[in-house]
């Protein structure tokens, strides 16, 4: 007979208060003195002109529910929890310094956690089985599997090139499967992938810094064409790059949607890819996408109660960089820049403007270009709506904040966007797309690139 036991069962999740690990820390809300400075900063505010949609009011919600004064469950926090973009232009603002990335992600957390232990009986309404489904494979699978991820990738550029993305396109299959906005999103899967094996890229002229560049997912696959740019201006720039094997997703839509446990997986996985990638040869770790930079940085915060893991995400974190940060830092090469005539507007993300607080070395870099012409839009730092996956779960808020950024872009008359990740170039080309304009959005390195190389894609000619 055996004598092995059942698990004991979970107990039943309180939905009075937050509980457990990751509960959003009380002294951390309590930073709020309420002064109201941040809410012409937030865009939700912006739109709606609701308090309950402000970083004030979405702060309110989690001291009541802190306090056991409002349950978890209730549908009004629930949904400001999921309507706030996590932008953190209030937090840039805050003259309190309250950490509002952190006290909303853990609330999503408790959230997600409470969704998950839902019955179905109680009053949190337990996560849909697609939903689950979903998530399990999207947040459990694809982005901890770089192999996975390939080949999704791969099957998506087939989609795309092969045909049948037009069949169906134009035959109104999209339609009919009410899935045409999302599909806009799609990124062209056309570049070659960029897959860390170890690679050096030798520095030109005089060896100024050893580097490692992070490849990640969505910008290793669609985007691996700036990783060629980025590798290209940081040799142009002294620096040797490397590309460690075995790194992964940054964890950046894990943390932001509440998924923390994700999170901290995929932070361990890059932490031990670049320790044994010679982290300390290295002068610097680059990242060259804000959503990844700001999360790169935080492994420090999201592993802080490891105490096996936090000294060494304290060691990795000192050596992130963002790459205009780096190159502003160094001092940029200009002596080898060749004109490139065109006017350019700079659309700033969040998590380089708000979370990682790098506004001036982005235009800096720009205007080191000769012949090029930085005109500021309105509005820059304000969030143009893409968010993670914002534009699927909020998609009314996130297409008027898209399309106030183009209208905000476009009567600058420029004929580049500049911008610094892949969210924010997807949401404004979708958005460009919807009003019928053929405005190239570029990523600042790129054209540093088309600058040193002194040659006009196809986009800018
Ligand atoms: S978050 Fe900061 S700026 Fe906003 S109300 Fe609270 S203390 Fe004031
Ligand atoms: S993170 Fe952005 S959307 Fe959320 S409350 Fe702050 S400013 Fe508003």
């Amino acid at each position: 007979m055996s004598t092995a036991l059942a698990p004991a069962p979970a107990p039943p999740r309180t939905l009075v208060g937050f509980s457990g690990k990751d509960s959003p820390e009380p002294a951390l809300i309590n930073t709020c003195v309420h002064c109201g400075l941040c809410l012409s900063s937030c865009p939700t505010y912006r739109e709606t002109g609701l308090e309950m949609s402000s970083p004030r009011g979405r702060i309110y919600l989690m001291k009541a529910v802190s306090e056991g004064r409002m349950s978890l469950a209730s549908e009004v926090f629930q949904g400001q929890m999921s309507e706030c973009l996590n932008c953190r232009a209030c937090e840039a603002v805050c003259p309190s310094g309250v950490q509002y990335g952190a006290i909303v992600e853990a609330s999503r957390a408790q959230i997600q956690t409470a969704r998950e232990h839902a019955s179905g009986t109680g009053p949190i309404r337990p996560q849909g089985a697609s939903v689950g489904l979903i998530r399990a494979f999207v947040f459990g699978r694809l982005f901890k599997s770089m192999a996975m991820f390939r080949g999704f990738s791969w099957l998506m550029k087939m989609y795309q090139v092969t045909g049948v993305q037009w069949l169906a396109r134009n035959l109104g299959i999209l339609k009919l499967m009410g899935t045409s906005e999302m599909e806009l999103m799609l990124p062209r899967f056309s570049s070659t992938f960029t897959v860390p094996k170890g690679q050096v890229y030798p520095a030109e002229g005089t060896k100024r810094q050893r580097v490692a560049l992070m490849p990640g997912c969505i910008m290793s696959t669609a985007f691996a064409h700036v990783h060629e740019a980025t590798i290209r201006v940081l040799q142009k720039n002294g620096c040797e790059v490397v590309l460690p094997p075995n790194q992964g997703c940054c964890g950046a839509l894990h943390t932001h949607g509440g998924d923390l446990d994700g999170g901290r997986e995929l932070a361990r996985t890059n932490i031990v890819a670049l320790e044994q990638g010679g982290l300390d040869e290295l002068d610097a770790i680059i990242i060259n996408a804000a959503g990844c930079g700001s999360t790169l940085k935080e492994y420090g915060h999201l592993l802080h109660e490891d105490p096996a893991w936090h000294d060494r995400a304290g060691k990795f974190v000192a050596k992130v960089k963002d790459v205009h940060e780096f190159l502003a830092q160094i001092g940029l090469n200009t002596a080898d820049l060749k004109p490139l005539p065109v006017k350019v507007t700079y659309q700033e993300p969040c998590h380089l403007a708000h979370a990682q607080r790098i506004t001036a070395q982005p235009r800096q870099l720009l205007n080191a270009i000769p012949g090029l012409k930085l005109v500021e839009m309105a509005e820059s730092s304000l969030c143009c709506g893409s968010a993670g996956v914002y534009n699927i779960t909020q998609p009314e808020l996130a297409s008027s904040l898209g399309a106030r950024k183009i209208e905000n872009a476009l009567a600058t008359g420029a004929e580049v966007i500049a911008t610094a990740n892949p969210g924010c170039a997807l949401q404004l080309a979708v958005e460009l797309k919807k009003k019928g304009r053929d405005v190239p959005v570029r990523y600042i390195v790129e054209l540093l690139d088309e600058s040193y190389r002194g040659v006009r894609s196809k986009s800018l000619a």
